[in-house]
C-alpha cells in the first residue's frame, strides 16, 4: 500500500492553523470572584457561563459532598435499570415545581438531552422546523431524527409560517434556543408559540442561556412569557441545562406527563447511558434554592449589562467593530475576520483579561467575535477594565 488516509492528519491540522481555524484549550483553576488562573497567571475573566457565580458557592459544594458521603460518587447503571437514585427522583420533582411544568427528566448532559430527545419525538416523513442560529445540539439531533428538516431564517416568524403552512407531514417538530448562545438574542416565545397552535406543532425550547437568568426567580424564559401549568404548556417542551447559570452539570427536559414519559420508554441517550451521579443532584437542589432566593445576582448582572454597554457604545463609536443588540449575559462583539478576532483576543490576554473568540463554523462565516459573558461574580471594576481594554484595542485596529 503506498498511501494511507492515516498519513493526512497532520497535514490536515496544518490547514487549520493556516485558516486560524486551529483551535486550543487552555488549563484553567478558579481564582477568586471571576478571576481565573492561567498557566499560573490570575487572569480577568469573561469567558464563563456561570452567570449567577454559583459554580464555588459553598451551599453547592456542601450539598455535593454530601452527597457523595450518602450515595458515594457514580450513579453505577443506567436510569432505566439501577441508576434512577432517590436523589435525581427528587430532584426532577423540584425542577419540575420551579419551572411550573407537569413534569420533568434529568439528564446527565445539555448536549445528550436534544440529541436524543428530537429522534424520540419525530422520525422518518416527519418535519423538523429549526432556526438558523440554533445551537449544534439541536441541529444533531435533527440530523439524527432522519425527519426532514426545514432551516428557517434567524427569528423570521413569517418564514416559519410559510414553512408551517407548505408542510403535510404528520407531525411537526419546531426547535429554537431560548436564548442564542453566541448572539444573546432572545427568541420570541409567544410568538413561536401561536404559529405552533395554528399548525399543529409542537414547541422545544432550549433554555440553556435562560434558565435562572430570565423570569421571576430565575424560573427561565418560559415563565417570563406566562407559560405554565399543564392547560398553558401543552405545546411545549422545555430543555434547559443545569451546567450554565445552575453552577453544575446536566440538563432537564420539562412539559406534558405523557410527553416526558414517551421520552423516558424513547430517548436513546437516556436509555443507554449511566445516569448522572447523585451528588451533582444534591448539588443541584441547593443551587435551585439559591437561585429562587437570590435575587442581588440577578440584580447585578444587569447592572453589569448596562454599564458594559454603555462603556462599548461610548468607547467603540467609529470603529469597526460593533456589540451586538443583546440584553442578556452574552454580549458579542463583531469583528468579522478570524486572525482580527483571535488579535483582539490576544490583546486582551496580554492586558490580564481573557474573552474568547469565536469563530467558524460556530458563527457564520466573516462574523467571528469575541463573546464576553458577564456574572454576577463581577465587579463594576472588573467592567470598567474591560471596557478601558477594548477602547484601546478598538482605537488600534483602525
Ligand atoms: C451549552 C449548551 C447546550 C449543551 O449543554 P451541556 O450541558 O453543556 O451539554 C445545549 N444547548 C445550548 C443552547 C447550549 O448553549
Amino acid at each position: 500500500m503506498t498511501h494511507s488516509w492515516l498519513d493526512d492528519f497532520p497535514a490536515r491540522i496544518k490547514q487549520l492553523d493556516h485558516a486560524h481555524l486551529r483551535r486550543r484549550r487552555t488549563v484553567v483553576a478558579p481564582d477568586s470572584g471571576a478571576r481565573l488562573m492561567v498557566d499560573g497567571r490570575s487572569m480577568l475573566a469573561f469567558c464563563s457561563n456561570d452567570y449567577l457565580g454559583l459554580s464555588t458557592h459553598p451551599d453547592l459544594v456542601r450539598a455535593a459532598c454530601a452527597g457523595a458521603q450518602a450515595y458515594g460518587v457514580g450513579a453505577g447503571g443506567s436510569p432505566l435499570v439501577s441508576g434512577h437514585s432517590a436523589a435525581n427522583e427528587a430532584l426532577e420533582h423540584e425542577l419540575a415545581r420551579f419551572v411550573g411544568l407537569p413534569r420533568a427528566l434529568y439528564f446527565y448532559a445539555g448536549y445528550a438531552t436534544n440529541i436524543g430527545i428530537i429522534p424520540a419525538l419525530v422520525g422518518a416523513g416527519d418535519a423538523i422546523f429549526s432556526d438558523a442560529l440554533n445551537h449544534a445540539c439541536l441541529i444533531d439531533g435533527a440530523r439524527l431524527s432522519r425527519a426532514q428538516v426545514h432551516r428557517y431564517a434567524h427569528a423570521d416568524l413569517a418564514a416559519l409560517n410559510h414553512e408551517l403552512a407548505q408542510s403535510s407531514a404528520p407531525r411537526k417538530l419546531v426547535i429554537s434556543d431560548a436564548v442564542f448562545s453566541m448572539d444573546g438574542a432572545c427568541a420570541d416565545i409567544a410568538g413561536l408559540l401561536a404559529l405552533c397552535e395554528r399548525h399543529d406543532a409542537l414547541l422545544l425550547l432550549d433554555d440553556a442561556h435562560g434558565f435562572g437568568v430570565k423570569g421571576p426567580q430565575g424560573r427561565g424564559s418560559l415563565a417570563e412569557a406566562g407559560v405554565h401549568g399543564a392547560k398553558a404548556s401543552r405545546r411545549v417542551l422545555y430543555m434547559a441545562t443545569l451546567s450554565k447559570a445552575a453552577g453544575a452539570a446536566g440538563a432537564f427536559v420539562a412539559g406534558d406527563d405523557a410527553l416526558v414519559e414517551w421520552l423516558l420508554q424513547k430517548t436513546r441517550s437516556y436509555i443507554f447511558a449511566t445516569a448522572a451521579p447523585p451528588l451533582l443532584a444534591s448539588a443541584l437542589s441547593a443551587s435551585l434554592q439559591r437561585i429562587a432566593q437570590d435575587d442581588w445576582r440577578r440584580t447585578h448582572l444587569h447592572q453589569f449589562i448596562a454599564r458594559l454597554r454603555r462603556g462599548l457604545t461610548a468607547g467603540l463609536h467609529g470603529s469597526e467593530w460593533k456589540l451586538s443588540e443583546s440584553q442578556t449575559a452574552i454580549q458579542p462583539l463583531l469583528i468579522g475576520r478570524n486572525d482580527e478576532a483571535l488579535a483582539a483576543m490576544e490583546g486582551l490576554r496580554a492586558r490580564g483579561i481573557w474573552v474568547p473568540a469565536i469563530r467558524p463554523p460556530t458563527v457564520p462565516e466573516g462574523t467571528a467575535r469575541l463573546r464576553i459573558a458577564l456574572s454576577a461574580a463581577h465587579t463594576e471594576a472588573d467592567i470598567d477594565q474591560l471596557i478601558d481594554a477594548l477602547t484601546t484595542l478598538a482605537q488600534a485596529s483602525r
